[in-house]
């Protein structure tokens, strides 16, 4: 049976925002999608980037996988490449102007990959996934030289910086970034505090985008 917490969330939705944002639908319908902004998240079901960014239908092309990662380009046809099918799609045929992989605090995949937890071993799906951030946790090096909560931190921010590497591996991106029509940009959102830290690209420092929030620092942002 279909769940009712969605025949009741459809029909709060026919009623209010539907209804509301009629016509930005059916001129989404007629004339297509536009959207200049393309977001790879976490499946995460707490981080959602149009929630967080209070986005309208139609403004955001977003790509959700575990941990929200971006594996470097790869022409083996024998595999799927789901993620890199959408962003071909984002930077060939919508042109979107901004790509921003979007981490987040307390990530199961992140937790999966520092753990080595069972079933995530390296035969399984989630495994074989998490083991695309091995680069960057080597290049942060043992984990035992940091606090727990901190190395999880760092381990989050540091595969938001190898998915941005790995974006500019794609020859399409590559070339939309030289020319000046795409930029990429990273972004870290903490579940619990909803403060969002974003990167800086010359010093790839993560800051938080918000003064409203003087008191709130996950751990060093830095
Ligand atoms: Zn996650």
């Amino acid at each position: 049976m279909f769940p009712k917490r969605l025949f009741d969330g459809y029909n709060t939705f026919l009623d209010g925002r539907f209804s509301s944002e009629r016509s930005r639908y059916e001129a989404l319908a007629e004339s297509g999608q536009r959207p200049e902004i393309m977001v790879i998240s976490c499946v995460d079901s707490r981080v959602s980037p149009e929630v967080i960014f209070d986005a309208s239908p139609g403004e955001l092309l977003v790509v959700r996988n575990v941990a929200n990662l971006v594996p470097a380009y790869d022409t083996d046809r024998h595999s799927q490449h789901g993620t890199s099918a959408a962003l071909e799609f984002g930077v060939q045929a919508l042109k979107v102007k901004h790509i921003v992989v979007l981490g987040h605090e307390t990530c199961g995949g992140i937790r999966a990959f520092a753990d080595e937890r069972k079933p995530l071993s390296a035969s399984d799906f989630i495994g074989h996934w998490m083991s695309q951030i091995a680069p960057a946790a080597n290049n942060l090096g043992p984990s035992e030289t940091f606090d727990r909560t901190d190395y999880l931190y760092q381990l989050e921010l540091a595969s938001v910086d190898l998915s941005l590497n790995n974006l500019m591996t794609f020859p399409f991106i590559a070339k939309a970034v030289a020319q000046g029509t795409t930029a990429l940009h990273g972004a870290y959102f903490s579940i619990g505090s909803g403060l969002l830290l974003v990167r800086d690209p010359d010093t790839g420092t993560f800051a938080p985008a918000t003064t409203k929030m003087p008191n709130i620092s996950p751990f060093q942002c830095s």
